[in-house]
């Protein structure tokens, strides 16, 4: 099975301040798939980087740069057309929970007055492997599958 998987959660130093996410009961549990991993924000913004909120305005949701209010969700989503175009042939996504770009029914979502709506939101990069049809979990909902 080839599995997209979060960069961070491999043990690579990606997070916004140079910290990974590594688990290793996960891995274990994935030690006979072929992992690909990813990681929009490092190679898009580098590491480290200012961290970004999800904001919804309109129905629509938004990636914000906390540092310069800048909408970042184009460049994530060009990353993340680009990757799955290179990989047409994932299996299944696991990615970090809470995270903006990678969280799998986890990512917080706030309004533009910056109140938290809810905590249950998909991540840039994710919304883009669910609209082409490609199975989602979040890392610590997979751990316990
Ligand atoms: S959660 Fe996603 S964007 Fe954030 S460091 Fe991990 S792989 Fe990169």
């Amino acid at each position: 099975m080839k599995v997209a998987i979060s960069a961070c959660l491999l043990g690579c130093s990606c997070r916004y301040d140079g910290t990974d996410n590594l688990n290793e009961t996960l891995l274990k549990k994935l030690s006979d798939c072929e992992l690909i991993p990813f990681c929009p924000e490092d190679d898009v913004f580098g590491t480290p980087r200012p961290t970004m909120d999800l904001i919804q305005s309109d129905h629509l949701i938004h990636a914000i740069s906390n540092a310069s209010g800048e909408n970042l969700t184009p460049s994530i989503q060009r990353y993340a057309q680009k990757f799955f175009d290179t990989h047409p042939d994932i299996d299944l996504l696991i990615g970090k929970d809470r995270s903006p770009s990678c969280g799998v029914r986890t990512a917080k979502i706030y309004n533009l007055h910056k109140e938290l709506i809810s905590t249950k939101g998909e991540g840039i990069m994710v919304q883009e492997a669910q609209r082409r049809g490609i199975p989602t979990f979040g890392s610590e909902e997979y751990s316990t599958l």
